[in-house]
């Protein structure tokens, strides 16, 4: 993609040093490059800040999906902890609410979580770093967990599905914001990168879900 773009932006330039040989500038044709220039950089400008900046267009674009992975168990117990003697690593409160694609909060929701240890090891016997929860008030809810380590090619990842009542299952997968794995993961995804602060007693994160619901 980037080569693509540099041989865009050269051709570009090459083109532009073309048409400037054939046909000698006049100081009005240079005074309507330059506010041509500039109302391209303040229309970027403003696309750019709409994009980075609507709410509303978080709210009306569904959650992607990820792959399950090989590791998911049903069953797992409900809980909204999954800490529990023996698990060890840093703390990692998340919290978040499951909204429709029309913004409105979905109460009652099943949220599954799983994801591997510390050390990138999946509890495969038993159900430890495994939970599901509902939501409740405001479509809320609340995990408390522990960071996951990283496994084979996988960027560090929690594993999570996420059903309206009566609903399809959204299964996907969310990231941490900054890991140097990210970018090497083929199956990360910007759009699941939680909103990660440092706490007293580890890391805090947020994530709103959007399903597919009205
Ligand atoms: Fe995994």
């Amino acid at each position: 993609m980037k080569r693509a773009t540099k041989n865009m932006d050269e051709d570009i330039q090459t083109g532009q040093v073309t048409a400037e040989r054939q046909l000698p500038e006049s100081k009005a044709s240079r005074r309507g490059n330059a506010w041509l220039l500039s109302s391209v950089v303040i229309l970027t400008g403003l696309l750019m800040v709409m994009k980075t900046e609507s709410p509303a267009a978080d709210a009306a674009n569904p959650t992607p999906a990820a792959i399950e992975g090989p590791f998911f168990k049903p069953n797992a117990p409900r809980r909204t902890s999954l800490l529990e003697p023996g698990i060890t690593g840093t703390k990692l409160v998340l919290t978040g609410r499951v909204l429709s694609t029309a913004g409105k909060p979905i109460a009652g929701a099943r949220l599954d979580f799983w994801h591997s240890d510390s050390k990138g090891d999946y509890d495969n016997a038993g159900y430890k770093l495994r939970g599901h929860q509902f939501t409740y008030q405001e479509g809320r809810y609340r995990l408390e967990t522990i960071v996951p380590g990283q496994y084979g090619g996988r960027t560090p990842h929690i594993h999570v599905q996420v059903q309206a009542p009566n609903g399809r299952i959204l299964t996907t997968q969310l990231y941490f914001p900054g890991e140097p794995r990210n970018q090497r993961d083929f199956l990360f995804s910007p759009d699941l990168v939680m909103k990660v602060q440092e706490a007293p007693d580890g890391k805090v994160a947020t994530f709103d879900f959007v399903l597919n619901v009205k």
